[in-house]
């Protein structure tokens, strides 16, 4: 292997052990120019210790950006060569691991839509067996702890032992506040079931925005996570994808700057994790029975809208009201 190729690895491996792990850069590679930018702004915080670019794109609806693919795989390799920071991408198919093994791509990370389908992840894992690389596993887009925990263990077997974790948040029905809702005690449980396992944090798809990303990454670090995936772009509004939630390289030092990084003793931060867990369980049983009562809101204004058809149509102050009243006696206890 080439001295160069040889001394990023090194270099990687210390990364992967560095507390807190700051991994940053582009949801997506749009453009040499773009991820040679937004690659030096990074470099020039002196606080990102992996880029990150999207250069394939598993998308929720046909017609947006599905990424450059390989060809911007380079164009990652120029930002890693003018920086001199190891780079990251997502991988999802054997192909993908290939080519990012061919353009000496220092991390891979396996994103949520990947990890819902065991056949995909077992296809990486498979393609990844017997190359030394560390792998971030990201939560599954929905709250299954066993997908999560399934991933992890099909990446372990296939010999793979530098494997992470990144918390992205999980959809859920009625939580608008985020793009993804944290859930919090998920994460959580992850680290107890796999103890010692580096978490990492992605704010930028929890939140969706802006605004919340500083509370959203505070918060994590008080829940000792091991670092931070945050996306950014030299020009956020514009992004081909997910503009509003990134930042600019300079906002992210701000970010950086404004967060405490606490060292809490263990009780301190068991006390923390139990706290939140439980608070975290409170929300979600809160969450659900506003969904239900909203559900129920809405269901209830259809029997009133059915009503008023009926009552306008049949309903006659005759002899014929009895057999009316007894069905709508029995709504107005529901209403
Ligand atoms: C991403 O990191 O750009 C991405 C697609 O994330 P996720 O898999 O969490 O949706
Ligand atoms: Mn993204």
């Amino acid at each position: 292997m080439q001295t160069a190729v040889l001394d990023m690895k090194t270099l990687m491996q210390d990364k992967w052990k560095k507390r807190p792990l700051i991994i940053s850069g582009p949801c997506s590679a749009e453009s040499e120019e773009q991820m040679l930018q937004t690659a030096t702004g990074l470099a020039n915080t002196g606080m990102v210790d992996v880029l990150r670019a999207g250069i394939w794109k598993p998308r929720t609806k046909p017609g947006m950006f599905e990424g450059n693919g390989i060809v911007a795989l380079p164009w990652l390799a120029k930002a890693k060569k003018i920086t001199g920071i190891p780079v990251t991408v997502e991988v999802a198919t054997a192909k993908h691991v290939e080519d990012a093994m061919h353009f000496d791509v220092d991390m891979l990370w396996i994103g949520a839509r990947t990890t819902v389908n065991p056949f995909s992840v077992q296809e990486v894992a498979d393609a990844l067996r017997g190359i030394d690389i560390p792998v971030l596993i990201k939560n599954p887009i929905n709250p299954d702890l066993e997908l999560w925990s399934g991933a992890l263990n099909v990446c372990k077997k296939a010999g793979m032992n530098q494997v992470g974790m990144i918390h992205r948040g999980f959809s859920s029905y009625g939580n608008t506040e985020y793009r993804n809702a944290p859930m919090w005690h998920l994460p959580i449980e992850m680290k107890r079931r796999f103890p010692g396992m580096p978490l990492i944090c992605d704010p930028s798809h929890i939140c969706g925005n802006r605004t919340m990303l500083q509370s959203i990454s505070q918060k994590s670090i008080d829940l000792d996570f091991d670092g931070l995936m945050i996306e950014s772009h030299i020009d956020p509004d514009n992004a081909w994808s997910d503009a509003k939630q990134q930042v600019t390289p300079e906002k992210l030092l701000e970010l950086l700057n404004g967060l405490v990084w606490r060292h809490e003793s263990t009780t301190a931060q068991e006390f923390i994790t139990a706290l939140t867990t439980l608070r975290e369980q409170i929300n979600q049983v809160d969450d659900e029975l506003l969904t239900l009562l909203g559900q129920r809101m809405k269901l209830s204004d259809k029997i009133g809208q059915y009503k008023k058809t009926m009552t306008s149509l049949f309903y006659k102050p005759t002899a014929g009201t009895k057999y009316w009243k007894g069905p709508f006696k029995k709504e107005k206890r529901l209403d």
